[in-house]
């Protein structure tokens, strides 16, 4: 995967105090440490790309601070097109359909701010998270990465179909990863998760 941090409208830093790249590393670094031990998938950079970089270029709001609510399906508006035309393509996923990259964009703010994380869809390759949505504590004790946010960890969950084959988009588990209510939530996957993960066209045996 790939995460991506939008500059603001004019190119200045999304925040102006805090360190948003080492934000993200700590998110992608808890989320490789949950699929690593619970489903052992490996979360890989994708390419010879750093983990996180911030995007160089000056996106519309509507990338900005993006609405839930499926923004592909309601047409292709300005924040979709922005998504469009930064992900992480691959060249071998035309031809395979698996081991796709998964690119997430870290955004001002979702819906108002009254979501932190959206993955538009169930299998969809572009997930966004919000500044808040970084920094929201998980309370699971999963060693030195207890403060990093599951929030990343979470919308990769739904990119890869979870929960969707248990037919609910959320556990009702508190410990587990796909458990709606953030902050509250563990880092748990349950046997058909973890099949569902490693069944999912981002997942690839090498
Ligand atoms: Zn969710």
């Amino acid at each position: 995967m790939r995460i991506l941090i939008l500059p603001n409208e004019d190119g200045t830093p999304l925040h102006a105090t805090r360190n948003l790249v080492q934000e993200a590393r700590d998110a992608y670094d808890l989320a490789r440490t949950i699929f690593k031990r619970e489903a052992n998938v490996k979360l890989i950079s994708y390419g010879s790309h750093p983990r996180v970089e911030v995007l160089d270029v000056k996106p519309p709001k509507a990338a900005l601070e993006p609405r839930c609510r499926n923004p592909f399906s309601d047409g292709f508006g300005e924040a979709a097109w922005f998504y469009l035309a930064n992900k992480q393509y691959s060249v071998s996923t035309i031809f395979l359909g698996n081991g796709a990259p998964i690119s997430a964009f870290i955004v001002r703010a979702i819906e108002n701010d009254t979501k932190v994380g959206c993955s538009p869809g169930a299998v969809s390759d572009t997930i966004v998270v919000s500044l808040r949505g970084l920094t929201i504590p998980n309370s699971d004790d999963v060693g030195p990465t207890t403060i990093a946010s599951t929030t990343l960890a979470h919308e990769i969950g739904h990119s890869c179909g979870l929960n969707y084959m248990a037919f609910q988009e959320h556990s009702d588990k508190k410990n587990n990863l796909m458990f709606h209510s953030q902050g509250t939530r563990g880092t748990n996957l349950n046997r058909l998760q973890v099949a569902g993960l490693r069944n999912s066209r981002f997942v690839t045996y090498l």
